[in-house]
């Protein structure tokens, strides 16, 4: 069974339960303040954000023939 990851609305408290394919948040308590107030967090792992590549370096510089 996966696990899916809760997040309460009422404290913030992040936690995973083991549930069914189909899990009802209905269903879903937070473990620390026992509030039925939990969203569902959905672990995206491939996001297609903006995908920043490191800078990289200056391409060489040709030239230098001081011919002016
Ligand atoms: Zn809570």
């Amino acid at each position: 069974m996966p696990i899916y990851e809760y997040i309460c609305l009422d404290c913030d408290k992040k936690f995973a339960l083991l549930q069914s394919f189909y899990p009802t948040v209905n269903d879903t308590f937070c473990p620390k303040c026992s509030s039925g107030q939990v969203k569902k967090v959905i672990s995206s792992f491939s996001c297609n954000s903006g995908d920043k590549t490191d800078s990289s370096p200056p391409p060489p510089r040709f030239g230098g023939g001081g011919g002016g």
